[in-house]
């Protein structure tokens, strides 16, 4: 009888809880009916984040919208998981009586059961009755051709500002064996994205040692893996044995995506960051000399309290010297239970939205000057697919991740494929994309 109800699922936050959704959905699957339309489902499952005020403000936006769904449409029951329940289940719990279960990070597994108790009219709490979670399979959410591996979950850094460890725990890597059997279960793929809150840090826990070296060597060993693309990694543990890897290994794409979060020293040492001005841009520019086509993407927290116009303006002349290829910068957010939450000298928001306003505008003239670069030259171009607004192809090239980097949009002659690769002579560019038409 559940097996004829229909499931939706909506995941929200990164592309880490992304895989947590697919890992639900493989649990979901095995009872229930998957839809892809909200409106049509019966139960739908919201897997949140919580890092942030303003992913938690997402979250429960969602929760109230799918709600006029139970007097409109279709839906009978809500279900909400992750991050934000992990954390904050003794807050919403009685407040959100709108949802009728909760599961923490680990306790996916137990869904079927909570709905099923759900339908006998019970509101269900099952936030931490697991210790770890027992599914292995995933249902992929991205297009075929690339989808992401965790290879770690939690953190054991300390950073002031993040909520990060107090929600997902201590670092825990995932055996490499079972990294090899889940790439080999889920197949063929172009690209495949490693992932964790810090992926330099893999297998301390497990093997005394780091071993994402080892791992990108077993990886890029098996035939179903045509390239790999490394994200968040922490700087103080880019080791010479992992660039020489990105360098030698044809199969790793020259890219690294490297949060730094700030750049200012007396800052820095506030966030609990290990590292300085210096040290950070050293490490960028040794990475770019050993390997000179690579793309680096960072991330920077602005506004962060105490931070003066000197600090600021370290930041930005840190940017400008660095000139990543991309980046991300946001505004410090206050977040309660952390360290930072208590410290003096808070920023105002209307400074903090500045200071990310002039870093994005001394970063687009970076972009812009860098991809105006390619014009006129043929590169290799892997098609994601269909933008029907723009009425045009669109791929990325290996200085391009899903979702967080620019594009470069394709036309063609010819039909072309999703999920293969074109060489693409660049004819325009703005300030984050390019234009170009298919050559080979
Ligand atoms: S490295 Fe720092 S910012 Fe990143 S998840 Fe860990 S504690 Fe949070």
């Amino acid at each position: 009888m559940m097996q004829n109800k229909k499931l939706g699922l909506i995941s929200l936050g990164c592309d880490k809880n992304r895989v947590d959704s697919e890992r639900i959905l493989a649990v979901a699957s095995k009872h229930f009916t998957i839809t892809s339309s909200v409106t049509d489902a019966q139960i739908i499952v919201v897997n949140t984040c919580a890092f942030l005020e303003s992913a938690r403000k997402e979250a429960i936006d969602t929760i109230f919208e799918i709600n006029e769904l139970k007097q409109t449409g279709k839906l009978e029951k809500i279900i909400v998981c992750g991050c934000l329940p992990q954390k904050f289940i003794q807050e919403i719990f009685e407040e959100f009586v709108e949802v009728d279960a909760f599961l923490g990070i680990n306790d996916y597994d137990l869904l079927f059961e909570a709905v099923k108790l759900c339908y006998e009219g019970k509101r269900v709490n099952f936030v931490n009755k697991n210790e770890f979670l027992l599914e292995k399979n995933r249902v992929l959410t991205t297009p075929c051709h690339y989808y992401y591996l965790k290879i770690a979950d939690g953190c054991n850094n300390k950073c002031t500002y993040c909520l990060i460890p107090s929600i997902r725990g201590k670092y825990r890597s995932q055996k490499i064996e079972d990294l090899i059997s889940e790439v080999k279960n889920l197949g063929q793929v172009n690209e495949l994205i490693l992932v964790a809150q810090d992926v330099t840090r893999y297998g301390i826990d497990l093997y005394g040692e780091p071993q994402i070296v080892k791992l990108i060597k077993e990886l890029s060993a098996l035939d179903e893996v045509n390239s790999i693309r490394i994200l968040y990694a922490y700087p103080d543990m880019i080791t010479n044995e992992l660039i020489e890897e990105i360098k030698n290994n044809d199969k790793v794409l020259k890219y690294l995506d490297i949060p730094l979060q700030h750049a200012s020293n007396p800052i820095l040492k506030l966030m609990n960051r290990k590292g300085s001005f210096e040290s950070y841009l050293a490490l960028v520019n040794k990475l770019k000399s050993e390997i000179p086509q690579i793309a680096l993407r960072s991330t920077f927290i602005a506004g962060f309290p105490r931070e003066t116009e000197e600090d600021f303006n370290n930041l930005l002349e840190f940017v400008k010297k660095a000139k990543f290829f991309n980046c991300g910068f946001f505004a410090y957010s206050r977040e309660e239970g952390t360290p930072a939450y208590k410290l003096a000298g808070q920023i105002e928001e209307k400074v903090k939205e500045e200071r990310v306003k002039k870093l994005y505008n001394v970063q687009r003239q970076i972009s812009r000057k860098n991809l105006k670069s390619f014009v006129g030259k043929t590169i290799k171009v892997l098609c994601d697919g269909v933008d029907y607004e723009n009425q045009s192809f669109y791929g990325r090239a290996y200085f391009n991740a899903p979702e967080i980097d620019g594009r470069v949009y394709i036309t063609s002659n010819d039909c072309i494929n999703q999920g293969e690769y074109y060489e693409v002579l660049i004819t325009n560019s703005n300030d984050y994309d390019l234009f170009g038409t298919v050559v080979g």
